[in-house]
């Protein structure tokens, strides 16, 4: 079997207060490929965001493996591992955080500027992203003069650009009305399976969760399988519409 892309294994993270040791997460394994996606639900306090944080290399595990292509991003030298991130991961967080002066092209194109640059390549890969999700006709246009929806589309694009091996999306609906969080569920499930990306997304919302093939749920730090087959509605039959 060909290693998986994400491995997390036996993966435990501890943070030592005045109080005690407190066990956030206990031996947490998840196996994913690209193209796979998997919500994470759980009581508040569960741990998820800490397992997403792990996930984006922002927080180090006190013990277990992590690799994602083939590499443990915590052996890499901090200044390594910020370029591992910026090229492995995509984030998407419950507000947008695009930037208000930037235009919607040009927030796409920010995790590109640390590294090649808005080269003329990933300036159309933007647009063509940006196309995908219905803004072609925003580009030039203020975060400011989008709705809450379209907001979180650029912001999906600006997690896609760099072509990730995975996609963290922490609440990515929280924030939205139900119509537009179903539209934005459903061009999640889409998008990162057409663009071969793994997406790991953490959600309160069963609306959103029960759209997951594969579902996992964090309780006192254990992450246990829900189920592996969905309502189907994630095979990317429908279509999501502009929010
Ligand atoms: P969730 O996302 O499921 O709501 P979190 O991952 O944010 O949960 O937090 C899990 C637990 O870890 C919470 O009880 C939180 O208070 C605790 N926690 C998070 N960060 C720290 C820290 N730096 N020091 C001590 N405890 C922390």
């Amino acid at each position: 079997m060909p290693a998986a892309d994400l491995s997390i294994q036996q993966v435990t993270k501890e943070y030592e207060t005045a109080g005690g040791t407190l066990t956030i997460l206990k031996d947490v394994n998840l196996e994913l490929q690209r193209g796979e996606a998997v919500a994470i639900t759980g009581p508040s306090g569960s741990g998820k965001s800490t397992l997403l944080y792990i996930i984006g290399t922002l927080e180090e595990p006190t013990s277990g493996k992590v690799q994602l292509n083939g590499k443990d991003p915590f052996a890499l030298s901090p200044s390594e591992q910020a370029i591992f991130r910026n090229h492995e991961i995509g984030f998407i967080f419950q507000d947008h955080h695009l930037l208000p002066q930037c235009s919607v092209l040009e927030n796409v194109l920010v995790p590109t500027l640390v590294d090649t640059g808005a080269t003329a390549e990933k300036t159309e890969k933007a647009k063509s992203l940006l196309d995908r999700v219905g803004l072609t006709h925003r580009i030039h246009h203020r975060p400011a003069q989008l709705s809450g929806g379209e907001r979180q589309r650029v912001a999906v694009c600006r997690a896609l650009i760099n072509n990730p091996t995975v996609m963290v999306a922490d609440e990515p609906t929280g924030n939205l009305d139900p119509h537009t969080a179903e539209s934005i569920g459903s061009l999640l499930l889409e998008i990162s399976r057409e663009q071969n990306t793994i997406l790991v997304c953490v959600t309160h919302s069963e609306a959103l969760a029960e759209r997951f093939q594969l579902r996992q749920q964090l309780t006192d730090g254990k992450l246990d399988v829900l189920t592996t087959a969905g309502t189907g509605k994630s095979e990317g039959n429908e279509e999501s519409g502009v929010g």
